[in-house]
C-alpha cells in the first residue's frame, strides 16, 4: 500500500472507531459531545499558544538563528513535559492519531494563512523520518503536518526533497555523541533541479516538535544557500 492509501486507511479506521467507543478529552478526560473532537471546548481555549506566527524574531527564530539560514519560524504550541498538553503529541505520533495530527495542523495552517508571514512559500518539505522508524510507526507524523500547510498555503507538498542518510552503526554512534543531528540528511538532486526549474526556493521546512532546532538545522544545511527557508512545528519545547 502507498502512503497516500496508507493514509485514507487510517482515517477511514478512525471514523469506525468513533462510532463504537466513546470520546474523551485528550487533556482533562472530560466525556466529548458528539461532534467535538480530541480536546473540550474549555481545554480547546487553554492550548498554551505560542503566537510565534505574528512575532517576528520568536523564541523559535532565535534559536535556528545561529544554527540555520532560516528567516522565520512558527509553532502552534508550548510543549511542556510535565502539561497535559504533551498528550497531544503523544497521541498524534505514537498513538498514531493522525486525525489529531491533521485537526492540529490545520489550527497552526489557519494562524500561518492569516499572519501573512509564509504567504509566498512555494514548497512544504517535511523532515523525514529514518526508514526503519517509519517503517515501524507506519507513517512520518511531519508528513501529516506538512501535507496540510502545504494545502492551506497553496504551496507544494514535497516530501521528497530531502532524504535521510542510512548511517553505519559507528556513524551512528559518532553521531549520538555529538548529539546533533549533522549529516543525517541529503538531498535528492532530482527533486532539487525540479524544483529549481520551476523557480521554487522558498521552502518552508516541517517537524513535529522543535527542540534545540539541530533537526531543522540539519536539514535546512543540504539546501541552496540562495533558498529562502521558514520553519513549523506543531510544538516548541520552552
Ligand atoms: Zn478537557
Amino acid at each position: 500500500m502507498g502512503s497516500g492509501a496508507r493514509h485514507i486507511f487510517r482515517l477511514c479506521v478512525a471514523s469506525l472507531g468513533d462510532l463504537f467507543f466513546p470520546r474523551e478529552c485528550l487533556v482533562c478526560g472530560a466525556k466529548l459531545d458528539i461532534g467535538t473532537r480530541h480536546l473540550c471546548p474549555s481545554c480547546a481555549d487553554d492550548i498554551p499558544l505560542t503566537y510565534f506566527w505574528s512575532w517576528e524574531g520568536n523564541p523559535a527564530e532565535q534559536r535556528l538563528a545561529g544554527l540555520a539560514h532560516v528567516d522565520s519560524a512558527c509553532s502552534l504550541f508550548f510543549y511542556r513535559r510535565d502539561s497535559d498538553y504533551s498528550r497531544l503529541i503523544h497521541q498524534f505520533k505514537y498513538g498514531g492519531d493522525i486525525r489529531l495530527g491533521v485537526w492540529l495542523s490545520r489550527k497552526l495552517a489557519e494562524q500561518m494563512v492569516s499572519c501573512g508571514r509564509f504567504g509566498d512559500v512555494d514548497a512544504v518539505v517535511p523532515v523525514p523520518l529514518h526508514p526503519l522508524k517509519k517503517f515501524k510507526r507506519g507513517f512520518n507524523q511531519s508528513d501529516v503536518i506538512a501535507r496540510e500547510l502545504a494545502s492551506a498555503l497553496g504551496a507544494r507538498f514535497e516530501p521528497r526533497l530531502i532524504r535521510r542518510r542510512r548511517f553505519t552503526r559507528t556513524q551512528t554512534r559518532a553521531a549520538d555523541r555529538r548529539s546533533n543531528m549533522a549529516g543525517a540528511f541529503a538531498v535528492n538532486e532530482k527533486a532539487l533541479q525540479r524544483l529549481q526549474a520551476a523557480g521554487m526556493h522558498r521552502i518552508l521546512l516541517v517537524d513535529d516538535v522543535l527542540t534545540t532546532g539541530s533537526t531543522i538545522a540539519a536539514a535546512a544545511s543540504v539546501l541552496p544557500e540562495d533558498f529562502r527557508l521558514s520553519a513549523a512545528t506543531l510544538a516548541c519545547v520552552e
